[in-house]
């Protein structure tokens, strides 16, 4: 008996973006189309895969919550269960590196999920959008992404999502992956890999970082602050953060994980209030843990009880932290779930 080709089953998931805006009454472009209407505009996707597309959200993507992402994450686990070989998730590019390490985090399964966007909307001249939901539903329909978490495909380039950054606010080619570049990229309509990432192993300790009520977009998540350094910043913030309500907080120190050494005491008054973690503002390289023994030094911040983030930068550390919180970890299981990064 010939076998019969069965198309991968995809779903697609619009949440907005520059993809989905057109022109409105107000000025400007806003979201208004859904993954019906982008997938309909590209037939050619009908010789990749078979598509389910649904239209959760329609925001610019700055408005999207970790609650909404969270949804996504449930949404997707379901469609897997149900027998979906991958997944598009589509949306504004001025987020889609949080998106798609939060959802790393949160559907931990071997097919791929894909995030794209457009830096064009669909009415200007040279929309992106099509070529990238093409080149994103070959990657999730490609057997050759699978076991390499949740990928972003934007400008024919594959990069994984704990690398990637939008790294230019205008230009179709404005994503790169710091520490390595992309793994891949789609030519003549196949995915090509270079590289592969080692699979996002967190510690066994670490419980399931999906939020267990990920129904909706509300679901009360822990504040966690994300603290910029500057020079000549006297660190007045940090005591301020607990009456705030924060329950853990990211520190983007410079160079290799350093504040100004007047700072250093408020960040162990810090680290005695809640869960602090180190990241660095070079956003390339890895906090350092060893080198520099001054005051306000990454050896000096440590032994007041902050985390190295290791090669995650601020912004994904601070998902992390969120989701950890969220999952009732300990200190040490959120300090192991940090090493992983190392
Ligand atoms: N402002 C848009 C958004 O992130 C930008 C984009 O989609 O490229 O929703």
């Amino acid at each position: 008996m010939p076998e019969i080709f069965r198309r991968p089953r995809l779903l697609a998931l619009s949440l907005g973006g520059t993809i989905t805006m057109t022109a409105s009454a107000a000025g400007g472009i806003a979201p208004t189309l859904g993954a019906a209407d982008l997938v309909a505009a590209v037939p050619a996707l009908a010789e990749i895969a078979e598509i389910e597309a649904r239209s959760p959200f329609r925001v610019g993507s700055s408005s999207l919550t970790l609650g909404n992402i969270a949804a996504v994450a449930a949404e997707i686990r379901a469609a897997f269960a149900d027998g979906f070989d991958g997944a598009l998730v589509i949306q504004g590019t001025d987020t889609i590196e949080e998106t798609a390490f939060a959802l790393d985090l949160m559907v931990r399964d071997d097919r791929p999920v894909v995030v794209i966007g457009a830096m064009r909307g669909p009415q200007q001249p040279g929309a992106d959008g099509p070529a990238n939901l093409l080149a994103g539903a070959i990657v999730a329909a490609s057997p050759a992404a699978r076991g390499l978490g949740t990928l972003v495909v934007l400008n024919d380039e594959i990069h994984a999502a704990r690398y990637v950054r939008k790294g230019h606010s205008a230009l179709t080619s404005a994503f790169v992956s710091d520490n390595g570049g992309p793994l891949g990229l789609v030519a003549e309509g196949q995915a090509r890999l270079f590289s592969r990432v080692t699979p996002l192993t967190l510690p066994p300790t670490l419980p399931d970082l999906m939020p267990a009520s990920a129904a909706g977009a509300d679901i009360e998540l822990p504040p966690v602050a994300l603290v910029k350094i500057g020079m000549g910043d006297d660190g007045r913030l940090l005591p301020a953060l607990a009456g705030l309500g924060y329950r853990g907080a990211v520190i983007e120190g410079a160079g290799a994980g350093h504040v100004p050494g007047v700072m250093a005491e408020a960040v162990g008054a810090l680290v005695r209030q809640m869960p602090v973690v180190l990241a660095s503002r070079t956003l390339g390289g890895p906090v350092f843990e060893r080198t520099y023994g001054y005051p306000g030094s990454e050896i000096d911040l440590i032994a007041r009880g902050a985390l190295p983030a290791g090669l995650l930068p601020a912004l994904k550390a601070r998902l992390m932290l969120v989701l950890a919180l969220k999952a009732g970890c300990s200190r040490e299981a959120i300090a192991e779930a940090v090493a992983a990064f190392r």
